[in-house]
């Protein structure tokens, strides 16, 4: 029997802001939408959280035994710079200053989002499709939003009428807004806008001629609005209502709201079931962000090529990072805290791999039958990745204690406890056990010890040894960078 029918998942829905039983639209079926990046500059570590998230509640679903259809989109079109629908497309922007294609920035930044996915253990989703690959479902969509009276066409560019909406559904559901406080704090310079109100958004935009990302639509040579292609791929690829959509809080509005709007206008009814928000990583304080400058790339993190880091992390200490905090509080981002899980880390890895060490006895002193309840019960309250963390030391304080030959397990338990621990460590919370992995820890602490020496050195003015540790470590590929933070380094 699938797990799934033995276990009764609650999920936090943001739409009814409750813990609900998770129930499926099809028994045993689930269908998971999650906003995609936005292609036009590198993922940060902030994107990866809100993703990692996602990529757990996927493998948690499948280990449930859940046969999962998860759709993430990749948009690579029609995102403004800002979201009141002006301003330059991120994209076309871009590539205007680097003077290249958009498709070449599209094609870069997306070809980095593989890679950091590759390198940070995610599963692939089932689907990945992209707003260009969807303009002519997008146009359908907007011409039948136009005929059932909730859109109206300005000068080539066609808005959703939010006011005509909200007479008899509720626009700022997701969000808890009101439209009328909503047009009392819009701002708009006047004549500036062809929207009827400012609250209305845009389906589709007239390119004015600078835009180089262009389509042709009976209202204009344009683009698609950026809500526009959540609502047009996520029914196309999941019907019209489906289990879970997720994304960061930041999305809730307008992006969100706005894509309920659109669907539901089409199909008369709730398109998604469980709305999930992930709360934002913080770096100094506030929110990683592209564009504040305030943030820091995934693979600089492997590098250890980032002054706010002591040296290199590997990507399952971040996982591991990222998951011992709840995903609807907001996490802290900083070296010592990396430092920390660091250690943790390892504590839980060599827990598991002397699990295989471990010869079975007549009696067991743990009770592992209640430990395993109180692992599901952990992800079952919504995803609680920090609760089972703390279960999973339980069970690594237990190996211990069986190491030092002050605890025992019969073989069913030991069976149980192994299969559990390896369960929920690789293939639900995603860590990676490289063997390599470990060793890299281990030469990431030699070099930090060689910095160590190199400073003491230089503090004794004794440069011949100073200069021998920099190039005795350049001759073995590792390369080290002084900075006003202190000394970092790379592996080639
Ligand atoms: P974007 O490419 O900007 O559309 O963002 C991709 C995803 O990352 C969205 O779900 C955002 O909500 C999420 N996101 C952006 N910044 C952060 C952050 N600092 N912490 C967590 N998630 C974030
Ligand atoms: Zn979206």
């Amino acid at each position: 029997m699938e797990r799934y029918k033995e276990n009764q998942l609650k999920v936090y829905n943001s739409l009814s802001k409750k813990k609900e039983d998770f129930k499926t639209i099809t028994d045993g079926y689930v269908g998971m939408y999650v906003c995609g990046p936005t292609v036009y500059s590198n993922a940060h570590l902030g994107n990866v959280r809100t993703f990692m998230f996602f990529d757990v509640v996927y493998r948690y679903l499948l280990y449930l035994g859940y046969k999962v259809r998860y759709v993430r989109n990749i948009t690579d079109a029609g995102h403004l710079e800002n979201d009141a629908d002006e301003g330059e497309d991120r994209i076309s922007k871009k590539a205007r200053l680097e003077k290249i294609e958009p498709m070449e920035v599209v094609q870069k930044y997306t070809v980095d989002f593989h890679d950091v996915l590759k390198n940070y253990n995610f599963l692939p989703p089932s689907i990945e499709p992209t707003a260009t690959g969807h303009i002519v479902e997008q146009i359908e969509m907007i011409k039948e939003i136009i005929e059932k009276g909730f859109a109206y066409e300005v000068n080539g560019s066609v808005y959703f009428d939010v006011l005509a909406y909200n007479e008899d559904s509720h626009y700022g559901i997701l969000s808890g807004r009101k439209v009328e406080d909503l047009i009392h704090n819009t701002r708009t310079l006047d004549g500036q806008s062809d929207k009827k109100n400012p609250q209305d958004f845009a389906l589709w935009k007239k390119a004015d001629e600078r835009h180089i990302m262009r389509w042709p639509s009976p209202w204009s040579d344009g683009f698609p609005g950026w809500h526009l292609e959540c609502s047009v791929m996520s029914t196309k690829y999941l019907g019209e209502q489906f289990d879970i959509h997720g994304g960061g809080m930041d999305l809730k509005f307008p992006h969100h709201e706005c894509e309920i709007a659109q669907s539901q206008t089409c199909s008369g009814v709730k398109p998604v079931n469980y709305w999930m928000h992930t709360n934002m990583l913080l770096l100094n304080s506030q929110k990683m962000a592209k564009s504040t400058g305030n943030f820091i790339l995934p693979n600089e993190i492997l590098s250890g090529e980032n002054d706010i880091l002591p040296k290199p992390f590997s990507a399952s200490v971040v996982r591991f990072f990222n998951l011992q905090a709840n995903y609807r509080s907001i996490l802290d981002f900083s070296g010592e805290a990396l430092e920390a899980s660091e250690k943790g880390h390892s504590k839980l890895m060599e827990a598991v791999r002397f699990t295989d060490k471990i010869e079975a006895s007549a009696t067991s002193t743990f009770d592992v039958q209640k430990w395993e309840k109180d692992c599901y019960a952990a992800m079952n309250d919504d995803f609680n990745t920090p609760v089972l963390i703390a279960h999973l030391f339980e069970a690594v304080k237990a190996i211990n204690q069986i190491k030092e030959q002050n605890a025992t397990l019969t073989a069913a338990d030991l069976t149980t406890l192994k299969t559990t621990l390896n369960a929920f460590v690789f293939d639900v919370l995603g860590l990676m056990n490289e063997a390599n992995q470990d060793n890299s820890e281990k030469i990431n602490g030699v070099v930090a010890l060689l910095i160590k020496l190199r400073k003491e050195a230089r503090e004794n003015k004794d440069w011949a040894l100073s200069d021998q540790i920099r190039d005795e470590l350049i001759a073995l590929g590792i390369q080290l960078k002084d900075g006003r933070e202190g000394t970092t380094f790379s592996i080639q």
